[in-house]
């Protein structure tokens, strides 16, 4: 029997800044020092840093939800205003815990209720969800809602998909001059894209030590301490803290320290967290020795290429990248390539009901990896939406599975 690693000393770290970038936006909203852009999590966050605004992410608001279990409970609320429970179940908890006035964040970080926007910035490069989301909110604060509509799937990344993007870009910088009251300035903007393109390598490798066996990090993990990646991308917070985590993977590579004490197996996830279960699922994990050594959805947050030297082109490059915007075929590529680098056993695809744009056994791909020997398991289940997700048959499934990659 297995047990979890030593607990990552860098956590203290991260809660400390993320508490920081917290506290930012309250002041913002609830003491009128600087204005709130609320931005979809692969949207121009660098741009927004840039003017000066706190930027908030409402789906970092729905991982709360869904971490601290809240979201079954307002998911009902949501859907009685007219949200069906099939549609992202971020979107839906966000919703229903701001029709019910409740959020994580009076608890964790002492606001009075979520951070009221100045102005609402989305990319539709994810989802169509993020701009209804984000149009509930323009109605019921009356904010500016602004935003780009990228080219969706896109096959090779071509320039007639990067221009169209770079234009819309663009055309955002004048009305969010307008709510931030300044005018952007282009030396500031070359800044925070260098500093968001640090942030992405430093986590890039904090990630890559994966590869290393015994793996000194997990998927799980990963889930914890992307937060900053997500948030503070552009901040040079984000970059000393993922400095930090680099430094104490690197130091467990170095010492052999393991995720998963007696590391037997290792397994790709693919698809959304389980946010409400990400203790259980590493606990089963550790028991049964498997460790999640690599996973899409935390290297979502990779912009491997941003660059100062043309700041909103190689924004409009990287955000359009992105793997959830691909054609099936990229994706394939994408997964068999990182199946090969972290040498992976088998890869588990999380099938989440509420969305099924991060969900990608739909459309072949668990069959096509199988018939070339990459073993595959599918599980259903929802990022959110504790309802739509049964403990005992995924436990059940993946220690079936583990089984068949042992040999018993
Ligand atoms: S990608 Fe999925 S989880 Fe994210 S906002 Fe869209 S539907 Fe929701």
């Amino acid at each position: 029997m297995g047990a979890r690693g030593p607990e990552i000393r860098s956590t203290a770290a991260m809660r400390a800044t993320m508490a920081a970038y917290f506290e930012e936006i309250r002041r913002a909203a609830e003491e009128g020092v600087g204005k709130v852009a609320w931005c979809t999590s692969v949207g121009p966050a660098e741009l927004l840093y840039a003017l000066g605004f706190r930027v908030y992410f409402p789906e970092n608001h729905g991982a709360m939800l869904g971490a601290s279990r809240m979201s079954s409970e307002l998911i009902p609320v949501a859907s009685a205003a007219g949200y069906s429970p099939d549609i992202c179940s971020y979107l839906t908890s966000d919703i229903g815990g701001y029709l019910k006035g409740e959020t994580p964040l009076k608890k964790a970080y002492g606001f009075k209720s979520v951070p009221r926007p100045d102005v609402l910035v989305y990319n539709t490069n994810q989802c169509r969800d993020v701009h209804d989301w984000f149009s509930f909110y323009q109605r019921e604060f009356n904010a500016p809602l602004v935003g780009v509509s990228t080219p969706h799937p896109v096959p090779e990344l071509e320039d007639v998909h990067v221009k169209a993007v770079e234009a819309q870009l663009e055309a955002l910088i004048e009305p969010l001059e307008r709510v931030a009251g300044s005018r952007l300035d282009m030396p500031e903007l070359k800044r925070v894209v260098a500093l968001s393109r640090e942030c992405s390598d430093l986590w890039g490798k904090v990630l890559g030590t994966g590869a290393n066996v015994p793996s000194p990090l997990s998927f799980f993990d990963g889930c914890i301490h992307m937060g900053p990646a997500v948030v503070l991308r552009g901040r040079p917070e984000a970059v000393e803290y993922y400095r930090l985590l680099l430094a104490e993977m690197e130091e467990r590579v170095r010492d052999g320290v393991a995720a998963v004490e007696g590391e037997r197996v290792r397994l790709y996830w693919e698809g959304m967290p389980v946010w409400g279960r990400l203790r259980d699922l590493s606990e089963l994990c550790s028991r049964l020795r498997a460790c999640f050594v690599v996973s899409t959805y935390c290297n979502s947050w990779i912009f491997d290429v941003l660059v100062l030297s043309r700041p909103l082109h190689s924004m409009a490059r990287a955000y359009t990248k992105l793997f959830i915007n691909r054609t099936e075929r990229i994706k394939e590529t994408y997964i068999r390539e990182l199946v090969k680098k972290f040498g992976v056993q088998g890869v588990v695809f999380h099938d989440s009901k509420t969305c099924p744009n991060n969900a990608n056994s739909r459309y072949g791909m668990p069959r096509r990896l199988e018939e070339s020997g990459v073993p595959t398991l599918t599980f259903n289940g929802d990022l959110c939406d504790l309802r739509l997700y049964s403990d005992v048959q995924v436990r059940t499934s993946i220690e079936a599975f583990v089984e068949q990659l042992t040999g018993g």
